[in-house]
């Protein structure tokens, strides 16, 4: 008889690890699953305490895993946003960058055959995360060289020697980091272990589903692909690397969902390309307190558009970031805090979005109204609700997580991990990395990959 097509497309496949999740975490977590290691080069490191430290427990050439990381990142001040891992690992690959300097890493990349698993990284657009649904022209908060990825300097790649990145770093726009992600997955071989596609369920497997199991399967991953097409994996271990930024957080409003009310700059970057409104259309109402909203204005403004800026507080962007270095949000907060003005622009902290709505002749409307309770319908070309993004876990039971009340967030609600092996406290064989884990910049994630990889690895072989 003939085999069933169908029924051979969700046969399930098996994978030592799946990661889910093909941003900067899952592919660095790739890598290091592919058969890398980080040995220490015995070059000095500017802090004389960590310096030691790496002496006294390591040789040179050695697996930097072969000592205990945890006491090694005791050598170094913790600081918000980062694991302590992410911290020193980041000491380690750019010692001194948070001084000023720039200097080459201690440790290097080589490859371990031996080490490498069978994985598969599945994430639902081109490699690259978050990075690919930004508005690629605005510019990263990091140097350049902060946002790399294991064994890829960005100005030795195709997009960095084409946009002229040097080895020093500088900002640059987020559509090379995209590119460079994009490029860096066929450099580094790592291509096969992609899939595209939806995450719709990790559970645990049952025993008696699968007399046959002699793999020593803890998980089920399902999911659809690109074409709806169910698929399925069995995996020993799961690698949760899925950031923080996949749904828009909404306030919640009447007339939020209508097609002309946008939740991301690029949304209404896009629109704005389409559309290119007039004055008579009204001015993009922008909502927001943080970055991303300064981000909206500045798109508006870009397009020679009005923004029409509702915020919270008075204090405009300055708690965000030293904005001397950044002089595009400082340009934003000096109109925020009335320090500068400029017929484009009208911002007002007094004011909240009640509802959006359509009006006669296609008119677009919004409702605002004041802390008094006076409201004022003003015509918008269209409104951008920019107030930061949340995780999307809700493919595992949320007990299991062990988060607080409310969204994941890298600094006060991070997964519960083990700060050693990033396991997850309450799910055994579950990992988490990035910023579900507490690193919320990029230079960051190494330490918990590493950290999590290394511990698959040893478990693997009986080694823990
Ligand atoms: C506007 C903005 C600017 C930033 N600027 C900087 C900066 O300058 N420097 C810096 O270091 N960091 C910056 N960050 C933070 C940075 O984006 C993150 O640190 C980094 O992207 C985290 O990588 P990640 O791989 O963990 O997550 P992400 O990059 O978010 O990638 C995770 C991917 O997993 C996918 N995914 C989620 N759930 C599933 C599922 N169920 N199935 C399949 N796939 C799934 C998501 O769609 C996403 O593509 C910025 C963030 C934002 C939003």
């Amino acid at each position: 008889m003939k085999e069933n097509p169908l029924a051979k497309r969700l046969h399930p496949i098996y994978k030592d690890v799946v990661i889910v999740g093909n941003g900067p975490s899952g592919l660095s977590m790739s890598y290091v699953l592919a058969g890398r290691a980080l040995t220490y080069n015995g070059r000095s490191h500017p802090d004389a305490i960590l310096d030691a430290a790496l002496r006294s427990t390591l040789q040179k050439d050695a697996v930097i895993t072969e000592s205990d990381l945890s006491s090694l990142a005791q050598c170094v001040e913790s600081r918000g946003g980062s694991t302590p891992l992410g911290h020193l690992l980041d000491h380690l690959v750019r010692p001194g960058a948070d001084a000023g300097l720039r200097l080459p890493p201690v440790v290097d990349w080589s490859d371990h055959p031996t080490r490498s698993l069978s994985h598969v990284v599945i994430g639902k657009g081109p490699p690259g995360g978050t990075w690919k649904k930004m508005d690629g022209r605005t510019m990263t908060l990091s140097l350049s060289s902060w946002m790399e990825l294991p064994g890829l300097p960005l100005h030795e790649s195709e997009v960095g020697k084409k946009e002229r990145v040097t080895a020093e770093g500088v900002r640059v726009a987020t559509s090379t980091i995209a590119d460079y992600y994009q490029e860096y997955v066929h450099k580094m071989g790592l291509q096969k272990y992609q899939r595209r596609g939806i995450v719709t369920s990790v559970a645990e497997y049952d025993d008696a589903d699968d007399v046959e199991n002699d793999k020593k399967i803890n998980w089920v991953i399902e999911g659809r692909d690109l074409h709806g097409r169910k698929f399925r994996y069995l995996s020993k271990y799961v690698v949760l690397a899925c950031g923080t930024n996949d749904s828009p957080n909404r306030l919640g409003v009447p007339g939020e969902r209508l097609p002309w009310v946008h939740h991301s700059t690029k949304d209404l970057d896009e629109f704005l390309r389409r559309q290119n409104p007039s004055k008579e259309d009204g001015p993009v109402l922008v909502v927001g307190s943080g970055l991303s909203a300064g981000d909206g204005v500045l798109c508006v403004r870009s397009h020679g558009a009005t923004a029409f800026h509702i915020y919270r507080g008075k204090q405009g962007l300055s708690r965000w970031l030293p904005l001397t270095a950044y002089p595009e949000y400082l340009s934003v907060h000096e109109l925020m805090t009335g320090a500068a003005t400029c017929p484009t622009y009208r911002g007002t902290g007094s004011l909240r979005l009640a509802r959006c709505h359509n009006g006669a002749n296609g008119r677009r409307l919004v409702t605002l109204e004041s802390s008094e309770g006076n409201s004022e319908v003003l015509e918008v070309s269209a409104v951008a609700i920019l107030v930061g993004s949340a995780a999307d876990l809700s493919f595992l039971p949320r007990d299991d997580l062990g988060l607080q009340k409310g969204a994941v967030d890298p600094r006060s609600n991070p997964l519960d991990i083990s700060l050693t092996t990033h396991q997850l406290n309450r799910l055994a064989n579950c990992y988490g990395v990035g910023p579900l884990a507490g690193d919320m910049f990029v230079r960051h994630i190494l330490g918990g990959v590493v950290a999590a990889a290394t511990h698959i690895q040893k478990t693997i072989r009986g080694i823990n």
